[in-house]
């Protein structure tokens, strides 16, 4: 029974992976028991997931949509554990006592309205508009309501900058941080920052859910994630979507009015986004070992001692181009990172605490991190791993510090393509809405 606080606050578990003493426990405190199946329109479900379960020539069936998260065959019962849990009230909830823009404090006022009228709400904020701290004031009427929130993101990284800091301005609060790879386990925290796919795991279990990101890979476009998303949230529960690059269909529903919308333009220092350079390489990057033009601004940061972000559509190029750029220039000290590296947290980190000079990385840091007084450099730009929105959060890295709200981005490619066009577009489009609002 002390693993009980493992198994609370509508969690979705197996029956057959529960002892009896604690399966009667759940069930006397208002869990509830149910097929791990269901029928409609003729067709089979997961409950877990809500997906299709789609037959295969085998003798037991089971879904594969969610079988990462432990298999589920269609005649094992699920429990759904008890939400009905009321935190305690603190002495002192939030401890943050920064400044907020005239903008954030709009925003702040209209997240606190849609949390009273139970609204689904759009926070449209261009990076850097400090939208986490707009959410501080939000989340301490969750507590102080003794109710319970989940942040999430689709990105891992981007959970893991979060943790630390809604720890310190929440220091009474119990937060948990939970993820495919994190040493964490489960337990019923008031604020759970996770990953979206952990959502598949509960059903009806928080009062308010904030999307990070929503936009981002792997949320985009995945069926499985979003029916989670809407499927954790209590019946009178609701979610706020956070982004500098919101989906099409968000902006559909708010037409709709089902969702109500903040828009931020302005980054928190007031000053505006940087605009790209944009540069064609006509010859190859690699031509003459790195591309004599993109040289002369490498020389120039390398020379000055700025900090440099390079971004790559692919891993093997940026591998090639590292130990390039290791022959070219020894002096030089940085770290390469992607999806793959089990050292990235590390080498970001390293990056971060300015012990070495510049990082190579894929898209996976597009997003979600913040660094100050930074070039950010984007090379074979017109890459299909380039959309636009990934090149508006790209260029987002950039400018995000007080005192360098100026750093400099630039786009290196072999042909000018639509992403790029349209990408620079938008940013220019924001910062004129910023300057006339
Ligand atoms: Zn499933």
């Amino acid at each position: 029974m002390d693993k009980i606080n493992e198994y609370l606050g509508g969690r979705i578990l197996k029956k057959a992976d529960l002892k009896i003493d604690e399966l009667n426990y759940l069930l006397e405190n208002g869990g509830c028991l149910v097929p791990a199946t269901f029928k409609k329109r003729n067709k089979l479900y997961c409950r877990r997931c809500l997906m299709e379960i789609v037959k295969l020539p085998i003798k037991s069936q089971y879904c594969r949509a969610c079988i990462n998260l432990g298999k589920i065959e269609v005649n094992d019962e699920l429990i759904i554990t008890p939400t009905n849990v009321k935190f305690p009230s603190q002495s002192n909830y939030l401890t943050w006592h920064g400044q907020l823009t005239v903008n954030q404090e709009k925003g702040v006022r209209e997240l606190l309205k849609a949390f009273q009228n139970h609204q689904d709400h759009l926070v449209w904020a261009v990076t850097g508009a400090g939208k986490t701290e707009m959410i501080f004031p939000l989340l301490e009427q969750v507590l102080i309501q003794q109710k319970r929130v989940a942040i999430c993101s689709p990105r891992v990284d981007v959970c893991i900058e979060l943790y630390p800091r809604i720890q310190q301005v929440f220091p009474q609060t119990s937060v948990g941080l939970f993820h495919g790879k994190s040493d964490q386990k489960y337990y019923l925290a008031q604020i759970s920052l996770m990953t979206v796919h952990q959502l598949v795991r509960f059903e009806r279990a928080f009062d308010v859910l904030i999307i990070d990101e929503v936009d981002s890979y792997p949320l985009a476009g995945n069926n499985m994630l979003y029916k989670a998303i809407k499927k954790a949230k209590k019946d009178n529960g609701i979610i706020i979507y956070l982004s500098a690059t919101p989906p099409q269909k968000l902006l559909q529903a708010v037409k709709r009015k089902k969702v109500t919308l903040t828009k931020l333009y302005q980054r928190f220092h007031g000053h505006p986004l940087p605009e790209p350079h944009c540069h064609l390489l006509i010859e190859k990057l690699e031509f003459l070992g790195i591309n004599p033009k993109l040289r002369l601004r490498l020389n120039r940061l390398i020379r000055n001692h700025e900090r440099f972000m390079l971004f790559f559509p692919q891993i093997p190029i940026m591998k090639s181009f590292a130990k390039k750029l290791k022959k070219l220039y020894p002096e030089l000290s940085f770290v390469d990172v992607s999806s793959k590296d089990e050292q990235r947290l590390k080498k970001v980190q390293l990056f971060r605490e300015q012990q070495v000079q510049a990082i190579l990385t894929t898209t996976i840091l597009e997003r979600g991190v913040t660094f100050k007084k930074i070039t950010v450099i984007v090379l074979e730009a017109q890459a299909k791993e380039f959309t636009k929105t990934t090149l508006i959060q790209i260029a987002g890295r950039a400018g995000r510090g007080v005192d360098s709200f100026d750093d400099e981005v630039h786009f290196y490619y072999r042909f000018y393509n639509r992403q790029i066009k349209q990408a620079c577009q938008e940013i220019s489009y924001l910062n004129r809405q910023a300057v006339k609002k």
